[in-house]
């Protein structure tokens, strides 16, 4: 089973990944995380997007296909599928995304969508904190630290993403409206698509997404998606 997950910014895609990857065997690729790891590492790649992604604009095509192109030709190893996270986020990119596949003989994706409503969103992505040692998430709107601004775990200091600041978020919001909104079309009138109810807790989501691919599989006459044990 090949995945994409598909959703706003703040939607929960990384969260659901995590747990998707585990129970289905799935090799996860989310674009978001590799192009900000090239950042951190000063790569030639890392140096020509930076300021796009601070300024919460996507990265080309071409850049991104080749991302997506050279994870793929790593092959699955023991993994049972991929997860595509955050990829493909523009009309082009679906097209890119058939062609990797058929290059590598797999066959099609299905595509899940988190839907959650836009002041949601926006609450769940300005108080979005990472502790920059243990790497954990908090929301302090959700659940306050206990020190002002310190990772309760290592207690060392909160960073916030340059793109998670709130002129920043707008701006990320606009761009998916405008050129990422249209890919849901795409896979609807495809039959390839799972619209999700993103919102509540992490599990109840997880619940929906899992009764999902059972009902997608179910009709798309496959075996191969049940989850493991
Ligand atoms: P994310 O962590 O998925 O929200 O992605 C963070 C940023 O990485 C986005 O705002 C874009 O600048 C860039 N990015 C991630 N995935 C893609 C993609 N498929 N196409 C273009 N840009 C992307």
């Amino acid at each position: 089973m090949n995945l994409v997950l598909f959703g706003p910014p703040g939607s929960g895609k990384g969260t659901q990944s995590s747990l998707l990857c585990e129970t289905y065997g799935l090799r996860h690729l989310s674009t978001g995380d590799a192009f900000r790891a090239a950042i951190r590492a000063g790569t030639p790649l890392g140096r020509d997007i930076k300021t796009r992604i601070e300024q919460g604009e996507l990265v080309s095509d071409e850049l991104t296909a080749q991302l997506v192109r050279g994870f793929v030709k790593q092959g699955l190893g023991e993994f049972r599928g991929y997860l595509f996270d955050g990829f493909p986020r523009t009309i082009p990119q679906v097209g890119l995304l058939d062609d990797i596949l058929k290059e590598a003989g797999l066959a099609g994706v299905a595509v899940v969508n988190l839907d959650v409503p836009k002041d949601t969103l926006i609450l769940r992505i300005t108080g979005r904190r990472v502790c920059l040692d243990c790497k954990r998430t908090i929301n302090v709107y959700f659940k306050a630290p206990s020190l002002p601004d310190q990772c309760d775990f290592r207690v060392c200091p909160f960073t916030q993403r340059v793109d998670d600041q709130p002129a920043t978020v707008q701006e990320r919001l606009r761009v998916y409206d405008e050129q990422t909104k249209p890919v849901l079309m795409e896979y609807e009138l495809r039959g390839q698509l799972a619209n999700i109810d993103g919102t509540g807790n992490v599990d109840s989501v997880f619940r929906r997404i899992k009764n999902a691919l059972a009902d997608f599989n179910m009709n798309a006459g496959e075996a191969a998606a049940s989850p493991e044990g």
